[in-house]
C-alpha cells in the first residue's frame, strides 16, 4: 500500500465493525416525496449527501428510488470546474481494473447501454470498444493472464492479434504484438450523466441544494447532521461524496481519511476526419486516446496536473501536456497531424491503494463515504450508487467486499 501524501496526525481512521448491516435505523420516517418510487418505502433516517458529482448524484438516485428521503448539497449545483466529473474523459472501461472492482465494473458495464433510458435523460454513451495495445512481446503473457482472470470474472474481454487490431483501429503504430479488447466499452458524457442521475433522483423525491456543506456535525460518536451556510441541518445519515474536497470535509468530522487530492489533465485536438477508432490505451504506458463525435481526439490517461490549494483547484503542466501528446502521436501517428485545441484539468481523490473507499465508518456512526476513486470512478458510477443504496438499506452487498473502509486498517495503525 502506498504511504505518501496523506496528512499525518493523531486522528485515526475509524474502521467499520461489520461489512454490512449498517442499514437504516428503524423509527424515523423518511420524508421524501416518493412520487415515482417503485420500491417499498423504507423506515429510514433522513440522508444528506455531501457532493453532487456523478457519484453523489448516482447514490441520490438509487437511494431515492428505494424510498429514502435524500438531500444533496453541492456549491456548484452540478459538475463544474475543477471537479472530477466536469474534467473527466468519460471513458467507460471495464478491463485492466483492480480485481476488487470486478463485480462493480461488470454490473456497470451491463447498465451503461440502457442507462439513458432508465434515467430518461442522455448520458452520451457510445459503445465503441476499448483496445489496450501491447508493444513488447514480453508484456503479452501477463496481459493474457489478466484477460483469462477477467473473463472468468464475467468481463467481456478477449485477446486480439495484429491483423484484427489493424481492422479495429487502422493507423496504429506498426509492430504492435497484440492487445486486449473490450467490445462493450466506450465513452459517455460525465456532466450529462451526473445531471441525468440528479434529474431522476429529483423525480423520486430527492432535493438538491446549491450550497456548500461547511462541516459535518458529530456528537457523542454519532453524526447529527451538517452545517450549511451556518444553518444546522439534522440528518441520521451523511454520505461523504465530495471528491477531492472530501479530505477537508472529513476533517470537519474529526477524521483523517486515507485519501489525497490529486489533479489529472486532458488534451483535446481540433476536429479531423472521422476514423475507425475505439478508445486506445497501451500496456505499460499512461495513455488513453479516443475520438469524439465531432472527430476531435481526446487524449489523457492519467497525466498529472498541478494541484493548487485555498481554494482547491489545478493547473495544466507543460511537462504532462508534452509527454502525453508525444505518447499519443507515437502509438497513433495520425494524431501528430492534429493541433491541440484545448487542455484542462480536474481534481480527484486518490486512495492509498488506488481503489475507492465505500461504505460506513465505525465512528462516527452514521457517516458513510464514497471517496478515493483515483481517476477511474466514472465507469463504476451506476454500480456504486446501486451498491451503496442497497448497503444503506441493510442488504448484504458482496460487490463491496474489498472496497470497504476496513482495508485501511494497516495505514491507520501505521499512523497511530
Ligand atoms: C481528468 C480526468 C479524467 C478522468 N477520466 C476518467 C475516465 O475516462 N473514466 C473513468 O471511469 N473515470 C475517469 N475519471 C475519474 C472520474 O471522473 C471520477 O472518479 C468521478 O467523476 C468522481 O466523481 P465524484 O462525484 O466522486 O467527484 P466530483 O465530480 O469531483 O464531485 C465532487 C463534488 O463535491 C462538491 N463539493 C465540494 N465541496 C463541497 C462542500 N463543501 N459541500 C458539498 N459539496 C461539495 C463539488 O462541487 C463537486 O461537484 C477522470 C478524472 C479526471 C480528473
Amino acid at each position: 500500500m502506498r504511504r505518501g501524501g496523506v496528512p499525518r496526525g493523531r486522528v485515526l481512521f475509524p474502521l467499520p465493525r461489520h461489512r454490512s448491516g449498517h442499514g437504516f435505523a428503524p423509527g424515523r420516517a423518511a420524508r421524501g416525496d416518493r412520487r415515482r418510487g417503485g420500491g417499498a418505502c423504507l423506515d429510514v433516517p433522513d440522508t444528506v449527501i455531501v457532493g453532487g458529482g456523478v457519484i453523489g448524484s448516482s447514490i441520490a438516485y438509487h437511494l431515492a428510488r428505494l424510498g429514502a428521503a435524500v438531500t444533496v448539497y453541492d456549491p456548484a449545483g452540478g459538475p463544474d470546474s475543477p471537479s472530477a466529473t466536469w474534467a473527466s474523459a468519460g471513458g467507460v472501461r471495464s478491463q485492466n481494473r483492480d480485481p476488487r472492482e470486478w463485480a462493480l465494473t461488470v454490473e456497470a458495464a451491463g447498465r451503461w447501454p440502457t442507462l439513458a433510458e432508465e434515467l430518461e435523460a442522455p448520458t452520451g454513451f457510445r459503445r465503441e470498444g476499448q483496445l489496450r495495445v501491447v508493444e513488447r512481446a514480453s508484456d503479452l503473457p501477463p496481459v493474457e493472464e489478466r484477460v483469462r482472470h477477467e473473463r472468468a470474472a464475467g468481463i467481456d474481454v478477449h485477446m486480439v492479434g495484429p491483423a484484427e487490431m489493424a481492422e479495429l483501429a487502422p493507423g496504429l503504430i506498426e509492430g504492435l504484438v497484440g492487445g486486449s479488447y473490450t467490445p462493450g466499452d466506450g465513452q459517455a458524457d460525465p456532466p450529462a450523466t451526473a445531471r441525468a442521475f440528479a434529474g431522476a433522483a429529483r423525480r423520486h423525491g430527492a432535493s438538491f441544494h446549491i450550497e456548500p456543506v461547511d462541516t459535518i456535525e458529530v456528537r457523542d460518536g454519532a453524526v447529527q447532521g451538517i452545517v450549511a451556510r451556518g444553518r444546522s441541518v439534522p440528518a441520521g445519515l451523511v454520505v461523504l461524496a465530495a471528491g477531492a474536497w472530501s479530505v477537508e470535509m472529513a476533517s470537519s468530522a474529526g477524521l483523517r481519511l486515507p485519501i489525497e487530492a490529486i489533479a489529472l489533465q486532458m488534451l483535446l485536438t481540433d476536429p479531423g476526419p472521422p476514423a475507425r477508432l475505439p478508445t486506445v490505451t497501451a500496456e505499460g504506458a499512461v495513455l488513453s486516446l479516443k475520438q469524439l463525435e465531432g472527430g476531435e481526439l481526446l487524449v489523457g490517461g492519467g497525466w498529472p496536473a498541478a494541484v493548487d490549494r485555498d481554494p482547491l483547484a489545478c493547473h495544466v503542466t507543460d511537462q504532462s501536456r508534452d509527454g502525453n501528446w508525444a505518447l499519443a502521436a507515437r502509438i497513433y501517428p495520425a494524431a501528430a497531424e492534429r493541433r491541440i485545441a484545448r487542455s484542462w484539468c480536474g481534481v480527484e481523490s486518490r486512495s492509498l491503494d488506488g481503489v475507492p473507499l465505500l461504505g460506513p465508518l465505525e465512528r462516527p456512526r452514521g457517516l458513510w463515504v464514497a471517496v478515493g476513486f483515483s481517476g477511474h470512478g466514472f465507469q463504476l458510477s451506476p454500480a456504486i450508487g446501486r451498491a451503496l443504496a442497497d448497503q444503506l438499506a441493510g442488504k448484504s452487498v458482496p460487490a463491496l467486499d474489498g472496497l470497504s473502509a476496513a482495508r485501511a486498517a494497516g495505514e491507520t495503525e501505521a499512523r497511530t
